[in-house]
């Protein structure tokens, strides 16, 4: 299958050349003579299977088969997604392939000043692409006016109902002219996103790339199981060993992000952290310096990485497992890209557990464990499972008053609070009981799992 083959204008053809795009891959192919039809689409696609150029390549061919419609140019896309650099990545690829089409397209979210945009916007754009919440602010100062929309994509919408868009995205609904064409694109379909479609969409076609919730097959994915407090330690074994070039690091909160990307700095691995307090820009400058190699790891939180399109990201480490097993699909989807293969590492602790086993539920499969010569989990830890991304005390303790039960009974005799301090920041793991019957004690409750594989 060729790009000529799904009948789009010889414009596009050439930005595709320059792009370097010979093939369609597999959401393209399927998604792009439905849309030229004019139909109504539900996608259910993975991050990087292609799902950008897929709607991005016939929205701009509509546009132009039905012509220009004003002056000063109305607008007449809109494209709605989760996150920052989500919308500054799809529009970096309407600009690349609009290149050759008097189509002119903006770029709008918050964290930024607002003047540039603005005076972007007055000179009037043929397409948008927009977090939900800036568009709404410059709706609301009349620089945006809707009514001309004929074509509107949702892209990643089950992040945006996860990020809670959706009160946002139903007001956006209801500015919009009845007659458009809607695109929704999401890797999974709670059912919730079944609600959304079924509102927004019209008698639409569906396609599925690849199955929601499983992880695309070009990822190698492994489990180092490590002690909690070692896992920094192992990181740095790890990359320094295997020379790894560019790796993006997931951390569950801000604080531990900087703190692992100083950590990273100490050992002479240059990294940098992106996450929520940062500053756009800041985010960028750091997304730059990880994309041109100047810095050899990003330290991401899940909201700052969600849309992060690394070309050929080799390597992606879970430091911490994220607490929705749907974000694990989410995280290693940013390596293995467009036929590229890549590698997902999780460093997973005994407080992991849980967490593991319901991402091995959603995967339909077990992953394979291999523990690091000199990384090896001591086996005395007992967990303190971590809950809504809380590391919780083993069952029954309470901190407060803390009594301290008849030694040698079980691990809540092994850390007595008398310090004063809370236990949770404490780097002394209580001790599992020796008592055969604890059912906390060992992390690896199969042995097997641990064998290298
Ligand atoms: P997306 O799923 O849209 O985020 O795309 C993932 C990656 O695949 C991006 O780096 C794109 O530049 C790349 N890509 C998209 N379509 C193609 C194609 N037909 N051939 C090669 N690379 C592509």
């Amino acid at each position: 299958m060729t790009f000529n083959a799904l009948g789009l204008i010889p414009e596009l053809l050439a930005a595709l050349e320059e792009k370097g795009y010979s093939v369609p891959t597999t959401i393209q192919s399927q998604a792009i003579p439905l849309i030229l039809e004019g139909d109504d689409l539900l996608a259910g696609s993975q991050t990087g299977t292609g799902k950008t150029a897929g709607f991005t390549l016939p929205l701009l061919q509509n546009l132009m088969k039905k012509g220009s419609i004003g002056s000063p140019v109305l607008t007449r896309a809109l494209i709605l997604t989760p996150t920052r650099e989500l919308a500054s990545q799809v529009e970096e690829c309407v600009q690349e392939l609009s290149k050759n089409l008097p189509l002119k397209s903006a770029v709008i979210f918050g964290g930024v000043n607002i003047k540039s945009q603005v005076k972007q916007l007055r000179k009037g754009v043929d397409i948008i692409v927009a977090t939900p919440g800036r568009l709404l602010d410059l709706i609301s100062q009349k620089i945006i006016d809707l009514s001309h929309i004929e074509i509107l994509v949702l892209d990643e919408a089950d992040r945006m109902l996860d990020m809670g868009f959706i009160p946002d995205i139903r007001r956006i609904l209801k500015l919009l002219p009845k007659k458009r064409q809607n695109l929704l694109f999401s890797a999974t379909f709670s059912n919730d996103i079944k609600k959304l479609a079924n509102d927004l969409l019209n008698s639409p076609k569906m396609i599925e790339a690849t199955r929601s919730n499983s992880t695309v097959e070009a990822i190698t994915q492994v489990i180092h199981p490590v002690d909690s407090k070692r896992k920094g330690e192992l990181l740095s074994h790890l990359i320094k060993t295997y020379n790894w070039k560019q790796v993006l690091v997931f951390m569950r909160t801000k604080h531990s992000a900087n703190r692992l990307a100083i950590k990273l700095a100490n050992d002479g691995i240059t990294s940098m952290a992106i996450h929520g307090n940062k500053s756009q820009n800041a985010r960028s400058a750091a997304l730059e310096q990880f994309k041109s190699g100047a810095i050899r790891v990003l330290v991401a939180t899940d909201i700052a990485a969600r849309g992060l399109d690394i070309d050929q990201l080799p390597h992606v480490v879970n430091y911490d497992l994220p607490n929705v097993p749907e974000d694990y699909v989410h995280r290693i989807g940013r390596t293995g890209r467009a036929g590229n293969t890549g590698e997902a590492v999780s460093l997973v602790c005994i407080d992991e557990h849980k967490l593991l086993t319901d991402i091995e539920r959603l995967l339909k499969r077990q992953l394979s464990k291999v523990v690091i010569p000199n990384f090896e989990p001591d086996p005395n830890i007992a967990a303190e499972p971590i809950v809504n991304g809380r590391r919780m005390a083993p069952k029954n303790r309470n901190f407060n008053s803390a009594p301290r039960p008849p030694s040698g009974v079980s691990h809540k005799s092994s850390r007595s609070n008398s310090s004063g301090k809370d236990p949770r920041q404490s780097s002394d793991r209580p001790k599992a009981s020796p008592h055969k019957n604890n059912k906390k004690r060992a992390w690896p409750s199969d042995k097997r799992s641990f064998k290298k594989s």
